[in-house]
């Protein structure tokens, strides 16, 4: 998988769970896989890169590596979870 589409499908994911939520998304956290073939910093020089300017813009992302090459998931990069913005309840 060319990692351009990798990162563009990670941000239509999250656009599309975000827009089930009343909060903007100010977090999200990814699970990079042992074999997934992109580092730590070259994803995360991508997704910047592509939330440029949009809605996702200054979101804050971490990355959470596994070592685990026999992992079942070694060779992806996971949505883990978003977190949204509080909103007052009203
Ligand atoms: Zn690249």
């Amino acid at each position: 998988m060319h990692e351009m589409n990798l990162i563009k499908n990670l941000i239509d994911k999250i656009h599309e769970l975000a827009s089930d939520e009343p909060g903007k998304p100010i977090g999200v956290r990814l699970r990079l896989g042992a074999l997934a073939h992109i580092s730590a910093k070259h994803l995360r020089e991508h997704f910047d890169r592509e939330v440029l300017g949009t809605s996702l813009e200054g979101i804050k992302l971490e990355i959470d590596e596994l070592k685990d090459i026999n992992h079942r998931e070694a060779q992806d990069v996971i949505l883990e979870s978003l977190k949204f913005e509080e909103t007052d309840g009203h």
